[in-house]
């Protein structure tokens, strides 16, 4: 059979890999010059800057686990401690390990009741049900109560918990205020959170995407062919890319939701096209800023996450001294920090005051160093992660069976934003593909 990918990301990635595994014949048209969506890293000068994607979560990606391992490449990740700290309002500093969630009970700033609340609300989360699978929309929709997670926390936990550990640690994953999450995902994360453990491909995640397009035998990969068209023929599809019509069998649509429902427009419902297009995905924007002499080569912590009790939104989420993260980012002796937002204030800011608010912030964390850096770049996404509200995932998961057969949608929007909800929606397309043929 012919099968044409849609997207180069990690979801057509994984797609691709999936379905020539089987062997069959598969295209992959991808708009930009290389594959990884975003976890594609560009070059500035000496620097490796990543677009987006930091690290792979261990145990909480089996699906992405176990298909580097498939191809070999597993055993190449390096462990990362991601060494963090939380920053508080007045510049105090409380030391805390990003992946380990009792660490947070040793904030200075909790006292026993709220040490002794958090302990039994995590006993009881441990023991009750919850989705199995973080990355299957149909397992968290089962679970989605219509309750967000502020509520949710500010009830189980208390509001110096929810301040000092549930907020830091969701402005730097998903860079909302929590009151617009749906709790099923955070709570299955939270349920499985011993198995994390912080690793980074040598080149950067987009090693991934890579990596499943060497190992997909026979693939015949079209970068910088954005695909045009769509339409249904016979019993299967032409697609259009760059002028010239391509035949398949089947399709897997691996883009982004808003741009799936405009190449499917012609030929799914209003419904689901409004579900694709109106997919919430929100305003983000990181900076990185690089130097080719480290200001900071002994600073003691690899990330630092603002905190605050009681304040409106923070501007920044999270610092990350990448050269400790991907040593192979930075040239030898140089650092660069990313500094990554949260949507709330951003929407109000333009490019220049995001620069100006993220020099500001590194220089009030690290010091300010006595040279200027090389560079400043910012990378600001209008629609740049994709969110779970309250219902998401049931309205997005239906979508699933109202599609023509042979075609198939793949993205992380059907969980929430991470290369596991897409490697594990790609693996699922091709496979149903299969099951169809
Ligand atoms: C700043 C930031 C930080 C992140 N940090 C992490 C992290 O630390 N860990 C983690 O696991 N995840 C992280 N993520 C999320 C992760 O990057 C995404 O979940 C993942 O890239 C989604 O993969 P995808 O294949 O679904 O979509 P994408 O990566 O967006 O890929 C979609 C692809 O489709 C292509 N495309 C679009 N239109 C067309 C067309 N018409 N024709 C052909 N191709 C087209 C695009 O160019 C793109 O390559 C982060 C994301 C951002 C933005």
């Amino acid at each position: 059979m012919k099968y044409i990918v849609v997207g180069g990301g990690p979801a057509g990635c994984a797609a691709a890999y999936t379905l020539s595994k089987n062997g069959h014949q598969v295209k992959m048209f991808e708009a930009e010059n290389a594959v990884g969506g975003r976890t594609r890293q560009i070059q500035i000068g000496k620097f490796s800057v990543g677009v987006g994607a930091l690290f792979l979560m261990g145990g909480i990606y089996p699906r992405t686990t176990a298909l580097l391992k498939e191809t070999g490449h597993h055993c190449q990740l390096i462990p990362w401690r991601g060494t963090s700290e939380l920053m508080d309002n007045d510049g105090s500093r409380y030391p805390v390990s990003f992946v380990n969630l009792a660490s947070y009970l040793r904030m200075p700033k909790l006292t026993m009741a709220d040490r002794l609340k958090v302990s039994l609300a995590g006993v009881k989360l441990f023991l009750s049900p919850g989705a199995k699978n973080p990355f299957d929309g149909e397992d968290l929709a089962r679970y989605d109560d219509g309750e967000d997670l502020e509520s949710w926390s500010r009830k189980n936990l208390g509001d110096r918990p929810y301040e000092y550990i549930i907020r830091p640690l969701f402005d730097f994953l998903y860079a909302v205020p929590p009151s617009w999450l749906s709790t099923p995902f955070p709570k299955a994360i939270i349920q499985q959170a011993h198995k994390m453990r912080l690793s980074v491909p040598p080149g950067g995640p987009v090693q991934v995407s890579e990596w499943l397009v060497e190992a997909s035998k026979d693939l015949e990969l079209h970068l910088s062919t954005p695909v045009e068209r769509i339409c249904e023929c016979g019993t299967g599809f032409e697609v259009t890319a760059r002028g010239e019509v391509h035949k398949a069998d089947g399709i897997v649509m691996a883009t982004e939701a808003y741009t799936a429902s405009e190449l499917m427009k012609d030929f799914i419902s209003t419904e689901s096209y409004e579900k694709l297009r109106d997919a919430p995905y929100t305003d983000y924007a990181h900076v990185q800023i690089g130097y080719e002499t480290n200001p900071w080569p002994d600073y003691p912590s690899d990330i630092v996450l603002p905190v605050g009790f009681g304040e409106g939104p923070r501007s920044v989420g999270a610092m990350v001294l990448q050269s400790r993260r991907q040593p192979s980012a930075v040239p030898e002796g140089g650092e660069l920090v990313g500094v990554y937002f949260t949507t709330p204030p951003l929407e109000h800011m333009n490019d220049e005051e995001i620069k100006q608010d993220a020099l500001d912030y590194v220089h009030r964390t690290f010091g300010k160093p006595a040279s200027s850096p090389q560079f400043v770049k910012v990378f600001h996404y209008k629609k740049g992660l994709n969110i779970a509200k309250p219902g998401a995932y049931g309205s997005l998961d239906t979508l699933r069976s109202e599609l023509p057969r042979n075609i198939y949608l793949a993205g992380d929007y059907f969980s929430q934003a991470g290369v596991e909800a897409a490697v594990f929606s790609g693996e699922r397309a091709a496979n149903q593909l299969l099951g169809q043929a």
